[in-house]
């Protein structure tokens, strides 16, 4: 009955081609855009490179695609992320290499695929990573339609389209002595340089790899034939209504996506450790510190003793994920042996530690009163949309965006460290207990927490019938049927 009220009785189901990015925080918006398109009616296809490849097992309800990519495997357990700052350059580059490693595999399969299905078959179009620009022009050439899906924010797209007028008015590239230098051209946040440098913390290290990658996200963009946000409209009004001014293709706010589609099945890359829930449920409603930092965002050996007190000393419960790879240099997967010594004993009993959370479960449960993150546009969101104030800590990229928004626009989060973010300052545990303490028990915190649950209903809203997501999920099903 989906089927035929949404794609029209009598014909053709039609077929949406996806291709994400492999990295757990492009992977999960895709995935539940799959669920959400195909509980629209649309046959789904997925191609996906060989690097962390997802499960089909997982996915009965779609076809996959593997292409090979011939990236060596089976050497790492750190994929750069032990090499010190370098681990940004690595990811940048992997992204970059991939596109080269793909491109003529996934013209093969592409053009098979089309083949066997005579006039491109029930193809519609192909959804895309907006990190994929080469995929999708050999989309393209081959006759295939294409929409970008950018998995962060409004805003970040507006920073990325922002880098050559960020350039050539002498922000960038960011010199060390004015990371502090506010940035105006970008209201209502109230930006610095290091906000959106993309690259703070490391230096300007990466400067002109980060400029050759939003370049190509941004012409991703403005090359296809649609852009698919994981955002909604009351979170980012003013931020859409820029993009829709300035791109000359449609915008589609279509998230949070994970609430949309909850039961999509997991798509996780790592073993969820759910033990973790039943711990929550033994404890008092926003009692809880949940800490996790993300797929990517590491910690040097220090930081990670600094953040260790810090928590330790605030005296509240907390949920630590420690996933593989966190600590930069570590050498043991279990990243559990770098806390301090006496951290076990002086926490026990009030603390759980896991490598890997069903995060957006725990950000639900109601025992979680608190989010110490580094405000990855998924984790962003999913606090946000579960009503958590967050304790901000971005590392790069688009993180340091991200938390000045969650901080002076949403004011749903606290900067950690004052000035927050960008990888300015080392953790220092007096710094950490303090924002802990401010954020679980202050006035200020409890604010933040009011604000949080504001927009959790925002969120709640926006994905009913008649709620601005749903109608934008309307208008893309629209859009792709017309095809
Ligand atoms: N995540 C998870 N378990 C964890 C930590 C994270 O399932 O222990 C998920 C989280 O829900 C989010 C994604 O991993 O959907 C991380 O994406 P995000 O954009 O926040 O950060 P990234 O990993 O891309 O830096």
């Amino acid at each position: 009955a989906v089927h035929a009220a949404v794609a029209g009785a009598g014909h053709r189901r039609r077929r949406v081609l996806l291709f994400p990015l492999p990295l757990q925080g492009h992977i999960n918006p895709m995935f539940h855009l799959a669920g959400v398109l195909h509980a629209r009616g649309f046959a789904v296809t997925v191609f996906h490179p060989g690097f962390n490849a997802p499960d089909p097992s997982l996915h009965p309800a779609f076809d996959f695609v593997p292409i090979p990519d011939g990236i060596p495997r089976g050497d790492g357990d750190d994929d750069g992320a032990g090499a010190g700052g370098d681990y940004l350059q690595a990811t940048l580059a992997g992204i970059l290499d991939l596109n080269r490693r793909c491109k003529a595999p996934f013209r093969e399969r592409l053009a098979a695929l089309l083949e066997a299905a005579p006039d491109g078959g029930d193809v519609a179009c192909l959804v895309a990573d907006a990190h994929l620009l080469t995929l999708m022009d050999v989309a393209r050439r081959l006759g295939v339609p294409t929409l970008a899906l950018r998995t962060g924010s409004s805003a970040s797209f507006r920073i990325f389209a922002a880098h050559p007028m960020l350039r050539d008015k002498g922000y960038l590239p960011a010199r060390e002595s004015e990371l502090d230098a506010p940035v105006t051209l970008l209201p209502p946040a109230p930006y610095r340089v290091r906000d959106v440098m993309l690259t703070a913390g490391f230096g300007g290290h990466a400067q002109d790899q980060i400029y050759e990658l939003v370049s190509r996200v941004v012409a991703a963009a403005r090359t296809s034939s649609g852009l698919i946000l994981n955002t909604f409209d009351a979170l980012e009004h003013d931020e859409l209504a820029v993009l829709r001014r300035d791109l000359d293709v449609p915008v589609f706010d279509v998230g949070p996506l994970h609430i949309f589609s909850p039961a999509a099945p997991s798509s996780s890359l790592l073993r969820q450790d759910r033990s973790c829930l039943e711990w929550l449920d033994s404890q008092a409603p926003a009692s809880v510190l949940y800490v996790s930092f993300g797929s990517i965002a590491s910690m040097s050996a220090g930081e990670l003793v600094e953040a260790a007190w810090g928590i330790a000393n605030s005296g509240h419960p907390f949920l630590w994920v420690l996933r593989p790879g966190l600590v930069r240099g570590a050498t043991t997967q279990d990243q559990v042996a770098a806390l301090p010594d006496g951290f076990d004993a002086a926490t026990r009993g009030r603390g759980a530690v896991v490598s890997w959370a069903p995060q957006e479960e725990v950000l639900a449960h109601p025992a979680t009163g608190a989010f110490w993150t580094h405000c990855g546009w998924n984790s962003t969101l999913e606090s946000v949309c579960a009503g958590v104030p967050m304790l901000l800590r971005p590392c790069f990229g688009d993180q340091p965006g991200n938390a000045r928004y969650a901080e002076h626009v949403w004011r749903a989060g606290l900067a950690l460290d004052g000035g927050g973010g960008g990888g300015d300052g080392e953790l220092e545990r007096g710094k950490v207990e303090a924002a802990i303490r401010r954020l679980m028990e202050g006035e200020d915190g409890a604010g933040m927490r009011r604000r949080a649950g504001e927009l959790k209903r925002r969120a709640a809203e926006c994905i009913t019938k008649a709620g601005s997501s749903c109608i934008s999920i309307d208008k893309l099903v629209n859009h792709i049927l017309s095809m």
